[in-house]
């Protein structure tokens, strides 16, 4: 058995939990990340995450203090406009369409896209940078004894680690959130996300537009050009049996079934990526923290991807836990209740906002169809809560 000591064990190498380890390592934090599964950094191999994700605007300044940004520049989409379009009326063409432009409350665009494959690579290179920080990749969480001072953590293999603060990055079936008796809330709706990425004869322009119509939204996300052509991630959310039946149509078959879904806005599509199925819950944990423990990230809440909330708001769990960190003894129930304080409300409130969305974009009743046109319009047209909504997007409270 080998036994090490570590400020910080993180349970989990995701996207989120790469994040936390480059944050607390750049802030001087010993760190020990831990992962069962081997990071997958190439689009063509299998188990690649061929999601994207879009950091909204509040994200950049935070990545660019833990010496991230200035790896990830290079390869983010700017997104300029955020579109609502609505197509469940009559034909294929849009009801009603509603801009929100960044421009009318910043000068900086909305946010930037960038593909979660690419993340995982360009922040274990930044990890390998950090003396302080070690990764485990193929070591997984097993439990935890809390202690007065520390907690002892049990890893596969043998490993065990005390160490101050445990954070469970560990997704939605934490094991750490599980081994702290951490309840947690969970919605299914029946729905599942297909995630890809496509080609387009016409340009996004570096617009995000949301479809909607019944089921889910079908969102395109602007990449950059793929062989000479534009690109855009897609988001295409369904029921289940809905999804399982585009799953099995051929790529030509998938493709002009997107064209209509899309309301060809622009214009034929053509798969640069393969197909993948996530299913889609809301879900949160009862309490962010128990001793010597704190969640983060999809460990802690879970929500449909609309809106580009659910890692954006990991980011912020991130961010607050690194900043009672410096004020306070680290692991100490007092960062941890001030933690559960700054966090819970606002996380309940987006996984709620998040699922009336969801719910409302799932409609196919025409008179909640009528009202969601009549809601996009209103929101959008008064120009004080368009400009008030698209800052509590970016995550004002
Ligand atoms: C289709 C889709 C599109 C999305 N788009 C966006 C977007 O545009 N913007 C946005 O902000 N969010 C978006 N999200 C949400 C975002 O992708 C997730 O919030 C994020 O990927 C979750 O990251 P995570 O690190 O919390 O969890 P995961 O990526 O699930 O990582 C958890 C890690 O924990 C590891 N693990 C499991 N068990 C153990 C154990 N016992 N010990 C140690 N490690 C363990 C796993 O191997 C895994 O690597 C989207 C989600 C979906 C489904």
């Amino acid at each position: 058995m080998k036994r090490i000591t570590s400020d910080i064990v993180i349970s989990g190498g995701g996207v989120a939990g790469l994040t936390a380890a480059a944050a607390f390592g750049a802030a001087g934090f010993s760190v020990v990340i831990v992962d069962p599964a081997l990071p997958v950094t190439n689009a063509a191999f299998e188990g690649a995450d061929l999601r994207t994700t879009a950091f909204l605007q509040p994200a950049q300044s935070f990545l660019d203090d833990i010496g991230l940004w200035g790896r990830l520049a290079e390869y983010a989409t700017p997104l300029q406009v955020m579109r609502i379009a609505d197509v469940s009326g009559e034909g294929s063409g849009a009801r009603v369409t509603a801009d929100f432009d960044a421009a009318d409350i910043s000068d900086k665009p909305f946010g930037w896209n960038l593909p979660n494959w690419l993340l995982r690579r360009e922040m274990l290179a930044r990890l390998t940078e950090l003396p302080n920080v070690e990764f485990h990749a193929g070591t997984g969480f097993v439990s935890l004894l809390p202690r007065e001072t520390e907690a002892l953590v049990m890893l596969t293999g043998g490993l065990q680690v005390r160490a101050k603060l445990v954070i469970g990055a560990d997704g939605r079936h934490s094991a750490v959130r599980e081994a702290a008796d951490i309840d947690v809330k969970t919605h299914r709706y029946g729905q599942k996300a297909i995630s890809f990425a496509v080609s387009h004869p016409s340009p996004h322009d570096n617009v995000s537009t949301e479809i909607h119509r019944s089921g889910g939204p079908f969102t395109f996300v602007p990449l950059p050009d793929h062989e000479g052509e534009p690109c855009s991630a897609v988001v295409w959310m369904e029921k289940g049996a809905e999804v399982n039946r585009l799953m099995a149509l051929s790529d030509e078959e998938f493709e002009s079934e997107a064209l209509t879904r899309s309301a060809a806005l622009y214009g034929s599509l053509t798969l640069a990526t393969r197909r993948m199925v996530w299913p889609i819950i809301s879900q949160v944990a009862s309490a962010l923290s128990a001793p010597r423990t704190a969640l983060v990230a999809e460990a802690a809440h879970v929500v449909p991807p609309i809106g580009a909330q659910g890692l954006n708001m990991s980011l912020n769990d991130i961010a607050t836990l690194l900043d009672l960190a410096r004020e306070h003894d680290l692991g100490s129930r007092k960062m941890l209740d001030a933690y559960q304080k700054a966090r819970h409300g606002d996380i309940k409130l987006r996984v709620n906002g998040i699922d009336a969305l969801n719910r409302a974009s799932m409609s196919n009743a025409p008179f909640l169809q009528d009202l969601r046109v009549a809601g996009i319009k209103a929101l959008h047209d008064a120009a004080p809560v368009r400009r008030g909504l698209m800052k509590l997007g970016l995550g004002a409270s």
